[in-house]
């Protein structure tokens, strides 16, 4: 799949640091043959990527539209589309399929959604079904 994932809250915290678990969920979604892209809503975040040291996972870097999200794929060239979208923000979620994530706003060793997170799109790809709470199906879809 297509996996987009939102930077802020999502991947990383008020402070700028990374998620825990984050660069593991990455390694694993490659190796499971998937394809991850970056978008955020204020801006290209490509410094941000590299600081974390995430880059080499990363096939292409977007600004994300955060209103009229099907005029916005094209507005900001953002292709190819979203399978799956992880975001803090549930709007955008519902509108493409993916999981709302509860948000990442202080560094927290405890935080232990990215493996969540990695079950529920495992399960996706098995079932086409999560029993994420912040799962979210594509619309049309089931
Ligand atoms: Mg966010």
């Amino acid at each position: 799949m297509n996996i987009y994932f939102d930077v802020d809250y999502t991947l990383i915290a008020m402070d700028g640091s990374l998620r825990p678990g984050a660069m593991e969920v990455f390694e694993g979604l490659i190796e499971e043959g998937h394809s991850i892209y970056i978008w955020s809503g204020v801006g290209m975040r490509t410094d941000d990527i590299e600081r974390l040291g995430l880059s080499g996972f990363v096939s292409d870097i977007f600004v994300k539209p955060i209103t009229e999200y099907e005029v916005g794929l094209e507005r900001f060239s953002v292709s190819p589309r979203p399978d799956f979208v992880i975001d803090d923000h549930r709007e955008i979620v519902e509108a493409f399929g993916g999981v709302h994530i509860e948000p990442y706003y202080f560094r927290s060793a405890e935080d232990g959604q990215m493996a969540e997170l990695h079950q529920a799109i495992k399960d996706f790809v098995s079932t086409g079904n999560s029993n994420h709470r912040g799962f979210k199906p594509v619309p049309g879809k089931s």
